[in-house]
C-alpha cells in the first residue's frame, strides 16, 4: 500500500486546488491520502468528495505551527474532525497571527527598498485567509528579486533573515489538545528539519509524549535517507508510531512528489494501523 499522509493544496501555501492534489495522488499510485493544510481545514470537504469519486482512501488532516523553544514546530493531526470547535477556534487564532505577521513582512520588504508587497503576495493567495511566507517567496521571485524560491527564503524571508518575523505559534500542549479533542492523532512533522540541541529535542520528543502525542513522521519529502534512518531508531527508543508524508506542495517543487518516498521500516508501528 503506497500511503502518503501529508500534503498542501491552494488553501495553504501549496498551489493546487484539493480536487488537483486528490486526482495526482491517484495518478500516481497513491491508495491513502491526507491533505494537511497549515492551520486551515478549509479544503477537506472537496478534498474528501474528490477522494471519494477517484476511489482513493481519504484521511482528514492539518498541519499545525506551534512555537516549542522559542523555534516553530510543525504538528500534523491525523484523521480529525475539522468540525471541531476548539480546533476551529485554535486554527483562526494562527491564521489571524499569520495575517499580522504579513503586514509586519511587508513594512521589513518596504526597508530593503521593496514596496507594495503585501498587495504583491495576496496576488499569489488563493485562500484570503490563509497567508504564509511562500506567497511572498513566489512575490519575490516573479518582480525578480531572487532566482528561486530557496533565495528567497535565504535572502529574505528564512529565520533571522532581513525580513523574517518572529511569531509565537499555538503551544505544543494546546495543538496536542485540539487535535486529540478532534478525534485525531498528533504527529511531530519532519523532526529533522528543526534546529534544536539535543536537550531541546528531547524535552520536544517528552513533553510531546506526555501530552498525548502519538508519533513521529519518520519517512517524508523533508528528510534524506539517513534522516529516515535515524528517525526510525529514535521512534523506536520513545516509543512512537510512524507516519509517511511527502509534505507535497508543487509540481516539480521539493524532494518528493506526491506518494513518492521510500517505504516505513517494518519495525516500526504505523500510525495508520487502526485506520487502514
Ligand atoms: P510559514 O508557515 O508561512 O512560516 O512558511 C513555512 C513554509 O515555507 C513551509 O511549510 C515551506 O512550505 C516553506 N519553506 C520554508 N523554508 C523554505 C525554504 N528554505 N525554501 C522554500 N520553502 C520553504
Ligand atoms: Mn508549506
Ligand atoms: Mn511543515
Ligand atoms: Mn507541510
Amino acid at each position: 500500500m503506497n500511503i502518503d499522509l501529508h500534503s498542501h493544496s491552494n488553501q495553504s501555501d501549496g498551489v493546487l486546488p484539493p480536487t488537483d492534489v486528490a486526482v495526482r495522488a491517484h495518478a500516481n499510485g497513491v491508495d491513502w491520502w491526507a491533505l494537511s493544510d497549515h492551520d486551515e481545514t478549509s479544503g477537506l470537504a472537496e478534498a474528501s468528495e474528490a477522494a471519494r469519486d477517484l476511489g482513493l482512501g481519504f484521511i482528514p488532516g492539518v498541519e499545525i505551527s506551534v512555537t516549542f523553544c522559542d523555534k516553530t514546530v510543525h504538528v500534523l493531526g491525523l484523521n480529525i474532525d475539522p468540525g471541531q470547535p476548539e480546533l476551529s477556534a485554535g486554527l483562526a487564532g494562527i491564521r489571524h497571527s499569520r495575517f499580522e505577521r504579513a503586514r509586519k513582512l511587508a513594512d521589513l520588504l518596504s526597508g530593503c527598498g521593496i514596496d507594495g508587497a503585501f498587495e504583491g503576495a495576496m496576488r499569489h493567495v488563493d485562500n484570503p485567509d490563509l497567508i504564509g511566507r511562500v506567497h511572498f517567496a513566489r512575490f519575490l521571485l516573479e518582480q525578480g528579486h531572487c532566482k528561486s524560491l530557496q533565495q528567497a527564503f535565504d535572502r529574505y524571508l528564512g529565520d533571522g533573515k532581513r525580513a523574517f518575523v518572529p511569531v509565537r505559534w499555538a503551544s505544543l500542549e494546546q495543538a496536542v489538545g485540539w487535535i486529540l479533542a478532534a478525534g485525531g492523532k498528533a504527529v511531530i512533522a519532519h523532526p529533522g528539519r528543526y534546529r534544536y540541541t539535543p536537550q531541546q529535542q528531547d524535552a520536544l520528543f517528552g513533553t510531546f509524549k506526555s501530552l498525548g502525542g502519538c508519533g513521529i513522521e519518520v519517512v517524508t519529502g523533508s528528510h534524506t535517507p539517513a534522516q529516515s534512518v535515524h528517525y526510525t531508531q529514535v521512534a523506536l527508543t520513545y516509543g512512537f508510531e510512524a507516519s509517511r508524508g511527502s509534505d507535497f506542495h508543487a509540481p516539480g517543487a521539493g524532494r518528493a512528489d506526491l506518494g513518492g518516498m521510500p517505504d516505513l521500516s517494518d519495525r516500526l508501528v504505523p500510525v495508520w494501523r487502526d485506520w487502514i
